[in-house]
């Protein structure tokens, strides 16, 4: 009952540049679960940690066969739960995901959140490092919204910022957030971060993040989240732009 669905994530000119995995719950008597409602509970049962490594077993094989079949490779951002990032064989699972699917690490992501991150940070640190090591990239999810400080991310060993998605529903308004978009982008960009937009859904909040030199955006206007089989698509589109 457990389906994975993927949203593009582009630069501000469109162009696809990785899939962000998200997990639904298909349920045959309530309809689809959003993950908000059940990975929480997920979480306190301890089953998160066997859904995660199925997600992220799953969805790198599902991304080495877009490899195989000829597509530009564009890389998955899975999103890892505060539990699963807590145990001492994430490391180990993330290797062996990748050694099971023969995906290039450089093809995955991990999204953790700032609070993920914050605790424990010592023990942190050292498990990101380990990540990295393998090759593999680690974006800090809806930045802004836990309690860690722009300078704080200069010592973390990640390569992209997702700026929350909160910060954009009030870019516009007046007094709105797009000082602080722009202030995130450019501290991110000297310490050499990529710097991702979510939830972009208008063409005015498009603007605005060129304007703050914004890298990425993902949200609606960019693409909803789509099945596996309208990846195809999504992939087929950036051959016919080479
Ligand atoms: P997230 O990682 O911040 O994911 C982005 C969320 O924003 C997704 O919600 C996505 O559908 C939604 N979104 C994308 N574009 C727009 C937009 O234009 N407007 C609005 N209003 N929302 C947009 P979703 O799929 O409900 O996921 C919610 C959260 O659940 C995720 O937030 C992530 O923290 C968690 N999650 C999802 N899949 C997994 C998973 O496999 N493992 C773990 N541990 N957590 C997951
Ligand atoms: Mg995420
Ligand atoms: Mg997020």
């Amino acid at each position: 009952e457990l389906i994975l669905q993927y949203q593009p994530q582009r630069t501000l000119d469109g162009m696809l540049s990785g899939l962000e995995v998200l997990l639904v719950w298909e349920h045959p008597r309530h309809g689809r679960i959003p993950p908000n409602v059940f990975i929480p509970l997920a979480e306190e049962s301890g089953m998160i940690v066997s859904i995660g490594s199925w997600v992220l077993n799953h969805a790198c094989l599902q991304a080495r066969e877009w490899v195989d079949a000829g597509y530009p490779p564009v890389k998955i951002a899975v999103n890892v739960s505060p539990l699963q990032f807590g145990r001492s064989d994430l490391v180990k699972t993330v290797s062996g995901a990748l050694e099971a699917s023969g995906l290039d690490p450089k093809l995955l992501e991990l999204e953790l959140t700032e609070s993920v991150i914050m605790h424990n940070a010592e023990e942190s640190m050292e498990r990101m490092s380990r990540i990295r090591t393998l090759g593999v990239g680690i974006a800090i999810d809806d930045f802004g919204t836990g309690y860690s400080s722009l300078s704080y991310l200069r010592s973390l060993p990640v390569n992209t910022v997702k700026i929350d998605q909160s910060f954009l529903r009030e870019i516009d308004a007046p007094g709105g957030a797009m000082a602080l978009v722009g202030t995130i982008v450019s501290l991110a960009h000297q310490m050499g971060l990529s710097v991702v937009a979510e939830g972009v859904e208008s063409q005015e909040q498009l603007e605005m993040l060129r304007g703050a030199g914004c890298d990425k955006g993902q949200g609606n206007l960019f693409g909803e989240p789509v099945a596996p089989e309208r990846v195809h698509e999504l992939l087929a589109q950036l051959i016919t732009m080479e």
